[in-house]
């Protein structure tokens, strides 16, 4: 039986997706094409914002229009947050962000019964094992990625005033060392030269990240991690993390706002000049680091000062890449009922103000690696002349060579920089 799996949202919900996907394979399930060949299509939802609540109801109703035989899945954030919501969508099998590990038995239970299930539960207290590689399955996914995604950690209860995510992913919990060793194990005799370390929030992370990173580079050639929280990375741990060379210098940082007063309002834990004073650590540890963030612009009361005085700050810090998302206020969070909601074309003004100024960055940025010599990683050939990856401080590189080979690590100098990546050889 052929499924189709859909995955919205972050590196963990692609981790748990690329987790569910290794298990139905194992199983003997095929991926589908395409929904019309699908028996069963699962979309592993995200609800951020009120934009991914609206791709949710609309993949499944496409789903089902295209392949009214068809037996939809709904897990994930979505699920998980919204029950309510998420149940009036009608979808035969529905579950939340835990116990993902059940939900080949789900589906095996409905395809006997077809009775609808409704398995939304409290999110646990502790870390639920579920992996993407194993030494002792005998089958292991290859995604055709070039990096694998780690997960070591779930959960965040720092309530941030606009973050649903508490309540889709519930309090920290983290990873045990010995199970993060077996999959860093499995992983890297998968062929996988880079391991991304995974979380909800990283800095959360109860063993210790260095503790993480160390394990994770016995395996693999090069560790990344996928994003931070700047206030639990401390100059001491800073200082440890320097000492692992097959870190990567590629720090995503999230910032949401350069004024404080936002900042404050936002409940973040650390002031413009805190965060300002962490990148210039990092810079003062790494070799040619590279650092990327989100930023949120129109939240509650912004006024036309403070998103300057934001803006301001992106450009001092000097980012190579901003994510950049328009307030969207979540049902349950302090923000929603905030006074002075911001006009929605307000926020999309600025977004669009932000993302130049982030253009901009990126092109000084790309610039600035001209003359450098950086390590790439073979993601692909684009030609029979070049070759693409992306290096240690994730720059993305097309490399001028007849014989690179996917996955290999070039040492390369940069001799330009194009519209959105640089030209090494
Ligand atoms: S740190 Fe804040 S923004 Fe990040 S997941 Fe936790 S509550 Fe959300």
């Amino acid at each position: 039986m052929h499924f189709l799996l859909t995955t919205l949202g972050c590196k963990v919900n692609q981790y748990e997706s690329s987790g569910l996907s290794a298990e139905l394979e194992r199983f003997g399930f095929k991926p589908a094409f395409g929904i019309e060949s699908a028996a069963i299509f699962i979309l592993n939802s995200c609800t951020v914002t009120e934009n991914s609540d609206k791709k949710t109801r609309q993949l499944l109703n496409s789903a089902r229009s295209k392949n009214p035989r068809v037996i939809t899945v709904l897990t994930g954030c979505f699920p998980q947050a919204f029950p309510e919501k998420a149940r009036e969508l009608g979808a035969d099998i529905i579950c939340g962000t835990s116990k993902r590990s059940e939900l080949l038995a789900l589906i095996l239970s409905f395809m006997e019964t077809r009775a609808a299930i409704d398995k939304i539960t409290d999110l646990p207290d502790t870390y639920e094992e579920f992996s993407v590689f194993s030494t002792d399955k005998d089958f292991s996914p290859n995604s055709g990625r070039t990096r694998a995604f780690i997960k070591i950690q779930d959960g965040c209860d720092c309530n941030c005033a606009y973050c649903i995510v508490p309540k889709a992913r519930g309090n920290p919990r983290s990873r045990p060392p010995d199970s993060i060793r077996a999959e860093a194990e499995a992983a890297a005799g998968a062929g996988y030269k880079e391991l991304v370390l995974t979380g909800i929030n990283l800095t959360k992370y109860e063993f210790g990240l260095y503790e993480a990173v160390s394990i994770a580079a016995q395996f693999a050639e090069r560790v990344r991690l996928s994003s931070v929280e700047p206030d639990l990375l401390t100059d001491a741990l800073l200082e440890k993390l320097a000492q692992i060379k097959k870190l990567c210098p590629h720090f995503h940082l999230s910032l949401q706002s350069g004024s404080d007063s936002i900042l404050k309002r936002m409940g973040r834990r650390y002031t413009a000049d805190e965060y300002y004073k962490k990148v210039q650590k990092i810079r003062s540890l790494f070799k040619t680091p590279a650092f990327t963030t989100d930023m949120m612009t129109g939240f509650p009361g912004e006024t036309e000062e403070e998103f300057v005085e934001s803006l301001g700050f992106a450009r001092k810090a000097g980012f190579s890449k901003i994510h950049v998302f328009p307030f969207s206020a979540r049902a349950g969070t302090a923000a929603a009922s905030m006074e002075n909601q911001v006009p929605e074309n307000i926020r999309r003004e600025r977004r669009n103000r932000l993302l130049s100024a982030a253009d901009e960055m990126r092109r000084e940025f790309l610039t600035a690696q001209i003359g450098r010599t950086l390590s790439v990683l073979v993601e692909k050939r684009t030609s029979a002349d070049e070759v693409f990856g992306h290096a240690e401080n994730y720059t993305p590189v097309k490399i001028l060579s007849k014989t690179a080979q996917k996955n290999d690590i070039l040492s390369v100098t940069v001799i330009k920089a194009e519209n959105g990546f640089c030209v090494g050889k």
